[in-house]
């Protein structure tokens, strides 16, 4: 049985996502996503989604490595129906990850269209708000992440980093590491190509016994070289009329049933 939230008749909404830059974004309806259209600005050739993809989707369903099955979603889509992905989820794989997940509003808007209905709770009465908004509202623009990042450390060492991307991402998950510091040393492990004169890659134990701020310098090199998608939406509530930002979770436009909460 469904647990049913009390979605509350009167729906506020609308102020879809933050938009960034770009003025009179919220041109709305007339693009019905035509095939290949430029605001996926990844170059990929995504095709909408077939019952060969809600298939996959159905098996991958409790798997909490939301990374991998986006990725994997997304190479599905770059070849016919049914073929082999396996190349295609290389190329995914390389993107960083505001890449794929501008790919991603790419494939929902043109597998089910740009009009998604969602609902969140709101932090300050509890009620839940169902939100409406259209996809094409937001801005996908995203700069091209620098091949490689250098950055002068403290110690005046320079260090070169390559940008983490969706694999990356996907692995850290895979791996299941439970503690931040865990993670970072993961993807610094991961990422750093040079450190003084020394070429990587550097065991972990190496990066480990960095110091903080050593480490803190190239997590903020590795940051500022990322490239952002904002998808957090802007609500006012219908009940107490709180303004509040929710996250935007992309999984949900593929998921319909597996609604957060339920
Ligand atoms: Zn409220």
């Amino acid at each position: 049985m469904a647990r049913s939230t009390p979605v509350a008749e009167s729906e506020t909404v609308m102020s879809p996502f933050h938009r960034r830059g770009r003025s009179g974004a919220a041109a709305t309806t007339a693009a019905r996503s035509e095939p290949d259209q430029p605001e996926l600005g990844d170059g990929l050739r995504l095709r909408p989604m077939t019952g060969f993809e809600e298939e996959f989707l159905e098996t991958v369903i409790a798997d909490p490595n939301t990374s991998r099955t986006c990725n994997e979603l997304l190479a599905r889509c770059l070849v016919p129906p049914g073929a082999d992905h396996r190349a295609a989820l290389d190329t995914v794989r390389a993107l960083t990850p505001a890449h794929r997940d501008a790919a991603l509003v790419g494939l929902r808007r043109r597998s089910l269209g740009d009009r998604v209905v969602s609902q969140v709770e709101c932090p300050g009465c509890s009620a839940t708000n169902e939100v409406e908004f259209d996809l094409s509202a937001i801005d996908l623009a995203l700069d091209t992440p620098p091949s490689s990042v250098r950055c002068r450390l403290e110690d005046d060492r320079e260090a070169v980093l390559r940008v983490p991307t969706a694999g990356d991402q996907a692995d850290l998950v895979a791996v299941g590491l439970t503690s931040d510091a865990a993670r970072r040393t993961w993807m610094l492990t991961r990422t750093l190509e040079r450190l003084g004169e020394a070429s990587g890659p550097f065991p972990e134990d190496a990066i480990r016994g960095l110091p903080t701020s050593i480490r803190r310098g190239l997590e903020e090199a590795l940051a500022d070289a990322s490239p952002e998608l904002d998808l957090s939406m802007s609500v006012q509530c219908y009940s107490c009329r709180l303004d509040f930002t929710s996250p935007f979770e992309i999984r949900g436009f593929f998921l319909p049933s597996s609604r957060a909460g339920s």
